[in-house]
């Protein structure tokens, strides 16, 4: 049989592409989660943390786009009404929200998007976007989180008393989270949670763009 001399239409190799993924990193105050973020974020070069507009006065060191988006309590207000964020919460007397618009930037290029938030913030998420990865930092232990909460000793007893009641609360919670992650050491969390996400990349559905704009999903 002779061989064909036909060949084969040169096409251009399909550039894969996906969108990005929410992951959603939640835990009671003192477990530790601000350490463990940056900890993920050296590691994962793909993820970025969402930045959040807030009406709150800029604080020294701070950079507008990158700690938050600076606002005016006027244009915050304006960005309610318009539709414009995921969640948005008062704490305290400063209004914060997640924008909408850059999380989108973010994931339709591909990048992961981390959300370091507390629990009423990560209860927020599930409802704005049930697609995200959630994941509850849960401390060592109960005796570790205590410590924490209670620093030195010298704080406010009635303080550390509603701490310690929050935490229960927030404890509670862990159930309802798609992944648990014990938080001993900061670099040791890190490294577990970036497994799940690099899982949860793998089982979501990859884009294929063929050439110019068709695209199909494998
Ligand atoms: P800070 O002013 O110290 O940066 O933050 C104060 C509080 O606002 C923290 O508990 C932080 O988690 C919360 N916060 C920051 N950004 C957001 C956001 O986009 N949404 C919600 N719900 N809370 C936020």
């Amino acid at each position: 049989m002779r061989k064909s001399t036909k060949r084969m239409p040169k096409t251009k190799p399909p550039v894969v592409t996906r969108p990005g993924l929410l992951v959603v990193l939640s835990s009671p105050s003192g477990a530790g989660k601000t350490t463990v973020a940056g900890a993920l974020l050296k590691r994962e070069p793909n993820l970025v943390r969402s930045v959040s507009c807030t009406t709150r006065p800029k604080r020294k060191g701070e950079k507008d786009g990158k700690d938050y988006f600076f606002v005016t309590p006027a244009q915050f207000r304006s960005m309610i009404r318009l539709g414009e964020f995921l969640e948005w919460a008062k704490v305290y007397r400063n209004y914060y929200g997640t924008p909408k618009a850059w999380i989108e930037a973010q994931t339709s290029r591909g990048r992961d998007v981390l959300f370091v938030i507390d629990i009423q913030g990560g209860q927020a998420l599930r409802k704005a976007r049930p697609d995200a990865v959630r994941i509850f930092l849960e401390p060592p232990s109960w005796r570790v989180l205590v410590k924490r909460l209670t620093g030195r000793g010298t704080e406010d007893p009635e303080a550390v008393r509603i701490r310690l009641k929050t935490a229960v609360r927030e404890l509670a919670e862990a159930p309802r989270y798609d992944f648990r992650v014990v938080a001993d050491r900061p670099a040791w969390a890190a490294a577990r949670i970036g497994k799940i996400i690099r899982r949860a990349r793998q089982s979501r559905k990859i884009g294929l763009f063929h050439g110019k704009g068709r695209r199909g999903m494998v």
